[in-house]
C-alpha cells in the first residue's frame, strides 16, 4: 500500500481496540483501478452487480458508481444457519430480483475469509444460467482460504486479522467508519 497516505488513528468498539489499516482515500483509490479494470471487460455489457447482504452495501455503492458503463444492482442474502446451529447447506434469505438468465453476473462480497459463502452460492447462482459469473470481493485473506473459489478481481489481499469498518462489523458496531480497520489482539 503506497505510504503517502496520514497517520494511523486507533478506535474502540465494545471494549476492543482497533487500528485504521486501510485509509478511505486508499479504498477510493483502488475501487477506481477496479473500475478500470472492470471497464475493460464489460463496457457495453450492462453487468449485474449481484452484491452479497449485508457488509457489501458500502463498497458495492462506491463501486458501481466508479464504473464509466452502464450498469445494475441486485442484492441477495444468503445463510447457512437455522436458529444457532449451522446446517452447512447455504439458503438465500433473499432471492436476487432482477432475472440473471443470460446475463453477465459479478458477484460483490466485501470480504472472503474461508470461501465457504462463495463455494456454496457460485454453484446457486449457476443456476439461473446466466451468460457468465466473475466475483469481486474488496478484501481477500488467503492465508484462511479453506474451499476453492474462483475470485476474479480482489481489492486487498490482507492477513487473517478480524477487520471492521467500510460496512464491514463488529458485533454490528462500526459499519459507518471510512477505513477499514484491524484489531490489536491483547497481549
Ligand atoms: P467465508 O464464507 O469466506 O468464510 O466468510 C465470509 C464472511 O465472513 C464475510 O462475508 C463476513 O461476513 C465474515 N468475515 C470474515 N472475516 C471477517 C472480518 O475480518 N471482519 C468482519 N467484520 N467479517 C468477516
Amino acid at each position: 500500500m503506497p505510504q503517502t497516505y496520514r497517520a494511523m488513528t486507533a478506535i474502540e468498539i465494545h471494549g476492543k481496540t482497533f487500528t485504521e489499516y486501510i485509509p478511505d482515500e486508499a479504498i477510493q483509490d483502488r475501487i477506481e483501478a477496479l473500475a478500470d479494470e472492470l471497464d475493460l471487460e464489460y463496457k457495453d455489457k450492462n453487468p449485474v452487480f449481484l452484491g452479497i447482504l449485508k457488509g457489501v452495501f458500502v463498497f458495492l455503492a462506491d463501486l458501481i458508481r466508479a464504473c464509466p458503463f452502464e450498469n445494475q444492482t441486485t442484492f441477495s442474502k444468503v445463510s447457512s444457519y437455522k436458529g444457532t446451529q449451522s446446517t452447512g447447506e447455504l439458503t438465500f434469505s433473499l432471492e436476487p430480483d432482477i432475472d440473471l438468465s443470460g446475463r453477465h453476473v459479478i458477484i460483490v462480497e466485501d470480504i472472503v475469509d474461508s470461501g465457504l459463502t462463495l463455494s456454496r452460492l457460485i454453484p446457486k447462482i449457476q443456476e439461473y444460467k446466466p451468460a457468465s459469473i466473475a466475483v469481486i470481493s474488496l478484501l481477500f485473506k488467503p492465508e484462511s482460504l479453506r474451499y476453492p473459489i474462483q475470485l476474479d478481481y480482489t481489492g486487498f489481499e490482507i492477513g487473517s486479522d478480524f477487520v471492521v469498518g467500510y460496512g464491514l462489523d463488529y458485533d454490528q458496531c462500526g459499519r459507518e467508519l471510512r477505513s477499514i480497520y484491524k484489531i490489536v489482539e491483547d497481549e
